[in-house]
């Protein structure tokens, strides 16, 4: 066998939208070479027992706000009082307490199948607004961090410039986000090249309150010119909404349009409160949409159209976002369960569809085209799920994403390297990890 090659034997396996039974998996250098269903194990071949999926995408992540969960869901209040906590701990954070936090944080998402995040990073400068010796310290931190943890990393570095609609300045914790104005972002993202062959950047306007309209197509200027993902915050809260009509006379979405942001390298984060030609036109410029379901209802932020967005012609995807819940398979039903909560009706969505969010979908919207399915040439990317825990005994496999949760999955191979096995990951001890990282921040 080559360098590098390793052979894999699949009780079940999701190949092509459905499950296929004694899966021979073969990869050599990280990357599937051949696929072989219905094959009897050879003696070499590593045993999965249970359903092996591809990799799964977190296609939005604020690495940081894992320091909130079970911090911040108790009381009474809104999206804005959770943001003024938020702020709190992003105050607080260094280059080397971020590296801690986000390796703990990312090593979690590993254990729960995760392989490639698509990180949405805003927290630039140091707590006055200035930059570090290294101004894309932070950045750096959070890629050598998934190096750590094992998994890809999309940095999507973030533009933020001002924090009302109507253009006011930075203020407080916000002044580590900002780069001045958009020229300088680009200067600073510039001079940034990502340590590690698992690592690639992109761009992100972090929402039509933080960028000026007229500063908008210098940021997709740039990511179109790098042939790099860009993602936006949309329309999440119907404050934003009431903001930029009175301002601008025209939704975020339209706002968007008009600076040339929309596309298929775009994807459009959380798309909760759109008029139906907003949602048109993200379908007709078939521009992605990531839907982040346990933190949209723990915000209490509302439920987008998703079902109307898949079918205008704008890819699904899924993140965890504020990380109150780090588990893909709830993402995923989470978008069927609140489909059905909108409409009163069930059976909106196939479990081929969710797990394409999951899978394909996701690592399409962070820049990774060849990542996401079981298939030769892909990159090797495995998530084997337990079906004899109490959660999965019995189900039938295809119907998984209904059932499993984040603690069933066993194995899971990041560009053909174990990163997970037996439930546990290879190199980091996770609650611990979290529990120092987090603790040194409260
Ligand atoms: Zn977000």
């Amino acid at each position: 066998m080559p360098v590098n090659a390793a052979r894999y034997h699949a009780e079940l396996a999701w190949i092509g939208d459905r499950v296929a039974r004694d899966v021979l998996i073969e990869l050599a250098d990280g990357e599937f070479t051949g696929i072989t269903p219905g094959a009897p194990a050879p003696p070499d071949a590593t045993r999965l027992a249970g359903l092996t999926l591809p990799g799964l995408a977190n296609a939005h992540s604020h690495a940081f706000h894992r320091a909130l969960r079970g911090r911040t869901h108790a009381g009474k209040g809104t999206f804005w009082t959770w943001r003024g906590q938020m702020y709190a701990v992003a105050a607080r954070l260094t280059p080397e307490s971020y590296l801690e936090l986000a390796t703990a944080t990312y090593a979690e998402m590993a254990l729960a199948g995760v392989t490639t995040v698509g990180e949405f990073h805003y927290l630039h400068h140091d707590p006055d607004g200035r930059p570090y010796a290294d101004p894309n310290e932070m950045g750096a931190a959070l890629v050598e961090a998934a190096r750590l943890a094992g998994i890809r990393i999309t940095l999507l570095d973030t533009c933020y410039l001002t924090s009302t609609v109507d253009g006011k300045p930075l203020d407080g914790a916000q002044r580590r986000f900002g780069d001045g104005d958009a020229r300088r972002w680009a200067a600073r993202v510039e001079g940034f090249a990502p340590a590690g062959r698992h690592a690639r950047l992109g761009a992100a306007v972090h929402s039509v309150r933080a960028v000026p309209a007229d500063q908008i197509p210098d940021v997709v200027e740039w990511a179109a010119a790098r042939d790099a993902p860009l993602h936006v915050h949309l329309s999440e809260q119907r404050k934003e909404n009431a903001a930029c009509l009175a301002y601008h006379r025209r939704t975020p979405t339209e706002l968007l349009a008009d600076a040339g942001a929309l596309d298929p390298r775009t994807t459009a984060v959380h798309a909760t409160h759109l008029t139906d030609g907003d949602r048109t036109e993200l379908g007709d410029t078939g521009t992605g949409t990531c839907l982040c379901p346990t933190t949209e209802r723990d915000l209490a932020d509302g439920a987008g159209p998703a079902r109307a967005l898949l079918d205008g012609g704008s890819p699904l995807s899924l993140g965890s976002d504020s990380h109150a819940v780090i588990d893909l398979f709830e993402e995923a039903r989470a978008v069927e369960m609140h489909e059905r909560l909108r409409s009163e009706q069930r059976g909106h969505f196939s479990a081929a569809e969710l797990i394409r969010a999951a899978t394909a979908a996701g690592h399409a919207a962070c820049g990774w085209a060849d990542a996401g399915a079981i298939a030769a040439g892909q990159r090797a990317d495995l998530v084997t799920v337990r079906l004899d825990s109490p959660r999965t005994a019995g189900i039938d496999p295809a119907a998984a994403v209904y059932a499993a949760t984040a603690a069933d999955v066993t194995h899971v191979v990041c560009d053909g390297r174990p990163i997970v096995v037996d439930g546990r990951h290879v190199t980091i001890d996770v609650p611990t990890a979290l529990r120092t990282a987090i603790g040194a921040l409260w």
